[in-house]
């Protein structure tokens, strides 16, 4: 039985296209190839698999105004973080094209011989892409699994196809053998359980929601299956009265309104001192209303609409909750569109203040002291990013060691750069992406042994 999806532009709910999605015995056939094309890939040299990955990055690079345009009509994103997020997957190409030359393991002293480690790629690894950003993901994943000499299948998320495939096609263009890079659109509950299941995958990357992710970990115990996960967070922003208060008020709204809020780092807790509060809230306001949220085919807007009717409704029941302190203004008429909003939180065990919102939504709080705001900033099953504005670099030191989450920013809301590790502490995840590890995540150490005899 064949079956697809119907791709909608959330900015103006118009079909895109129709995308065929892959059952269960095409999900196997296309694992059962990647298993095959390994071995031939694992035994390339390092240099040519390095010389395929920098053919693939100058590909996308040529078509990173395409598969822009693909990411605008598909997931509504701005111009400008479309851009971005297609030359991430170069970027992220080129950095992690170096990796194959540069896999060593260690020579460790022994008695008797000599012993030396290798890093040795798993076979098929299935990465498993979520809708709020199709293409970094998927890149962080593909980027350095096949750089340390896997083979990949990926599932792209059911709503945000388009790019994912297209990267496929780039990738057979670049001379990446076929069977080494496949993309499987389809259902997560047809295609992505069958990557937790099928033996010859032998790595899952998932990143999506805290819920699928603990389903994931669950079934990859059966087969000791690896996993990569990143899921939900629930970030702090925290503002100490002594920062630059016009510029953490000014930079605030990018920190949760980016991507429509769409965004597993979003800061969407804003934690701010006391004695600043009342100035903060009033600085937040105007840079609040002054968020240009428009259809995104003009460049000039800076959020555009959620991903679909359902992601609306969800954000909408968790604003019908609790009481508006004031929004900014979104376009009528269709589209998936919800206003960036701001809500002053009296008690952290509001929804609004635990749940991740995944939209434009954000709750600010006043604190007391310094350990206020590190216990409050932690009083959550999450742990993925969070800033600290403070002009005090001994405060900066001990909150940024305080807070028990993987990516910090100090009077910043930088959050992921490919050369740096990404991930979660507590339940925002499990291992690390990027950074000059990955490869080794997508690795078994193997120690050998040779005797002087
Ligand atoms: P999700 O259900 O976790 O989906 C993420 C990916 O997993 C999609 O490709 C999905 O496929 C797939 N999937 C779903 N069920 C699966 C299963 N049983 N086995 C294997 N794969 C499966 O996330 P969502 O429903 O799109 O979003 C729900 C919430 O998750 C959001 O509101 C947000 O709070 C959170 N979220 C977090 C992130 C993040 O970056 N941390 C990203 C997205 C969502 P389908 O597309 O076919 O469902
Ligand atoms: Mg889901």
């Amino acid at each position: 039985m064949s079956t697809t999806y119907t791709v909608v532009n959330p900015a103006t709910e118009e079909a895109v296209v129709e995308v065929h999605l892959a059952d269960l015995a095409e999900t196997d056939a296309a694992i059962e190839r990647a298993a095959e094309a390994f071995p031939a890939w694992r035994d390339m040299a390092p240099g040519d698999r390095a010389t395929l990955l920098r053919r693939f990055a100058a590909i996308v690079d040529e078509h990173v105004d395409e598969l822009a345009e693909l990411e605008v009509r598909n997931s509504g994103h701005t111009w400008g973080n479309a851009t971005w997020e297609a030359r991430n997957v170069r970027d992220v190409l080129n950095y992690y094209s170096a990796a194959p030359e540069r896999l060593t393991g260690h020579q460790i002293p022994v008695a008797g011989g000599i012993n030396v480690t290798f890093h040795e790629p798993l076979g098929v690894v299935g990465i498993i892409v979520p809708w709020n950003f199709p293409m970094p993901i998927a890149g962080w994943g593909f980027g350095p699994a096949l750089a340390a000499g896997n083979t990949v299948v990926l599932k792209p998320a059911e709503l945000t196809p388009l790019t994912a495939v297209r990267l496929g096609e780039l990738a057979r263009e670049a001379g990446v053998p076929e069977g080494v890079f496949t993309v499987i659109p389809g259902k997560g509950s047809i295609v992505g359980e069958r990557f937790v299941t099928h033996p010859a995958v032998r790595k899952v990357c998932f990143t999506g929601s805290t819920e699928v992710g603990k389903k994931i970990m669950a079934g990859a115990a059966d087969q000791v299956k690896r996993v990569t996960l990143e899921l939900g967070g629930k970030s702090a922003n925290i503002v100490f009265a002594d920062a630059d208060l016009a510029k953490a008020a000014a930079a605030a709204p990018s920190a949760v309104f980016d991507n429509a809020g769409q965004d597993c780092c979003a800061r969407s807790r804003i934690l701010v001192e006391r004695s600043a509060y009342d100035e903060f809230v009033a600085l937040l306001e105007p840079a609040v209303k002054g968020v240009k949220v428009l259809d995104p085919s003009d460049r000039t807007s800076e959020m555009g609409p959620l991903i679909s009717a359902a992601q609306r409704s969800t954000v909408q029941g968790f604003v019908d909750e609790v009481e508006v302190a004031f929004a900014g203004s979104s376009p009528d008429g269709s589209g998936f569109w919800f206003a960036p909003t701001v809500v002053l939180a009296g008690d952290t065990q509001q929804r609004i203040w635990r749940e991740e919102v995944f939209g434009p939504v954000v709750a600010v709080m006043p604190f007391d002291s310094e350990e206020d705001a590190v216990r409050l900033a932690n009083d959550t099953e999450f742990g993925l990013s969070g800033s600290i504005f403070t002009r005090d670099l001994g405060r900066a030191l001990r909150v940024s060691r305080g807070v028990e989450a993987g990516n910090l920013s100090v009077n910043s809301h930088s959050s992921v750069r490919y050369w740096t590790p990404f991930g979660g502490f507590k339940q925002s995840g499990l291992g690390r992406e990027l950074g000059p590890d990955a490869p080794h995540s997508f690795t078994d150490v193997k120690n050998v042994f040779l005797s002087n005899d």
